[in-house]
């Protein structure tokens, strides 16, 4: 037998959707009539802006002509769509991004699993608890010292500083799981911590298209002093439902000292590039309509949130995040159940599914995350099916 990653031993043995996938499964094994809404996994529930599937469909014809067709493409993706981040994305917003420091990928998991590549073994990372686990989850695999940020409801779920010298910082804003988004200072006290003691921080902004507030940066980039020691990653996903079809980017400025060269000699090694219909689609996502329509689609979520958490603070329950974010952190603490407990209650009485707070960190325990990423017909039903639970006194 091969000698193993000693580290995998480390990691929780058990991953929390699918934790979540075999309860329901059994609730539905006893329940075979029951229509179970799931609050619970991120994932999209609208289709790909039309603009983007008619790019794709016109690169799909473009791959039937030998004249025209694609082979490999560009491991850092095609010129076009790297222009079209670089402008859209950063210019026209007064950030000074340039095409060479922005890399296309197949997904920013990916991308906020592997940047941890380019660190040193004995580098000390800094994660929020709670936190999205893959930050947490690639840099126990390598075998790195991990320091915890606890996330309190005081400090409006944002991360505490570190207390003692860390080399990397993970940050997410919008954040998955609590919906809380960082304000300038906040990222700013982050930045200046990182210039002082020669850190690195990775932003996660999966979720920018969901910040409405114009006072909350969608970019880490917004803040001065930010391109020497951030890196930041974005994605299609949840913008303009690309999870089945995948696409994300991350940002690694020059001015990282090494960073971006080695960045792309990772790259060109390990990666082979994301499909040339893919990047299509995704660059119509920059056209107007394409904006229009990706608009459209984050107002719908952003208004299931509003139902979600409405509803929620109407029966009492506490709640965070939904304003610029599509997940509402709800504080389940007083009905003495714990945020398991609270999910098989949920479960098994209302045949609704939302995610335990524990399941992202500690400092999770006695919330849950709802999904506003669903169907407004789901919102509503499972919203009063949790009002009728309520009522019955069983929560
Ligand atoms: N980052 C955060 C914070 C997420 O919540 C998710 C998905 O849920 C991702 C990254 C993954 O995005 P992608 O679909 O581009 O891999």
């Amino acid at each position: 037998m091969v000698k193993v990653n000693p580290f995998y031993a480390d990691l929780l043995p058990s991953y929390l959707f699918r934790d979540m996938g075999n309860k329901a499964r059994e609730v539905k094994e006893k329940n075979p009539d029951a229509k179970i809404i799931s609050l619970g996994i991120g994932d999209v529930s609208r289709h790909i802006p039309n603009t983007s599937i008619k790019a794709m469909q016109n690169a799909l014809t473009e791959m039937a002509d030998d004249s025209t067709m694609r082979g490999y493409p560009p491991e850092l993706g095609y010129a076009f769509l790297r222009e079209a981040i670089a402008k859209n994305d950063y210019q026209d917003f007064g950030i000074d991004i340039s095409v060479d420091e922005v890399f296309v990928s197949d997904g920013s998991k990916c991308d906020v699993a592997n940047v941890q590549e380019l660190f040193a073994a004995d580098c000390v990372v800094a994660i929020p608890d709670p936190v999205y686990p893959v930050y947490r989850d690639s840099n126990i695999m390598a075998g790195r010292k991990i320091v915890y940020l606890p996330c309190r409801a005081e400090n409006n779920f944002m991360p505490e500083m570190p207390k003692e010298k860390v080399d990397v910082i993970y940050l997410c804003s919008p954040n998955n799981p609590t919906g809380a988004v960082a304000s300038k200072e906040q990222l700013k006290a982050f930045v200046d911590y990182a210039s002082k003691n020669d850190a690195l921080i990775i932003f996660d902004s999966a979720y920018k298209e969901f910040v409405r507030d114009k006072s909350v940066p969608k970019s880490i980039y917004e803040i001065a002093g930010a391109k020497k020691v951030a890196i930041e990653t974005r994605s299609f996903s949840k913008t303009a439902g690309f999870t089945g079809v995948r696409c994300a980017y991350m940002v690694v400025p020059k001015e990282l000292s090494g960073l971006n060269a080695m960045w792309i000699r990772r790259t060109s090694t390990k990666f082979n590039g994301v499909s040339y219909i893919v990047q299509k689609g995704a660059e119509a996502v920059f056209s107007d309509e394409g904006k229009k329509e990706v608009a459209e689609v984050i107002s719908y979520y952003l208004e299931n949130a509003k139902i979600i958490k409405k509803g929620l603070e109407e029966i009492g329950f506490k709640c965070f995040g939904g304003d610029n974010a599509p997940y509402i952190w709800a504080d389940i603490s007083k009905t003495g159940l714990s945020s398991w407990g609270f999910f098989e209650k949920l479960l098994s009485r209302a045949f609704v599914i939302c995610t335990p707070g524990s399941g992202f960190g500690k400092c999770g325990e006695g919330f849950m995350r709802f999904s506003a990423l669903g169907k407004r017909e789901d919102a509503l039903e499972a919203i009063m099916r949790i009002k009728d639970l309520k009522e019955k006194g069983e929560i």
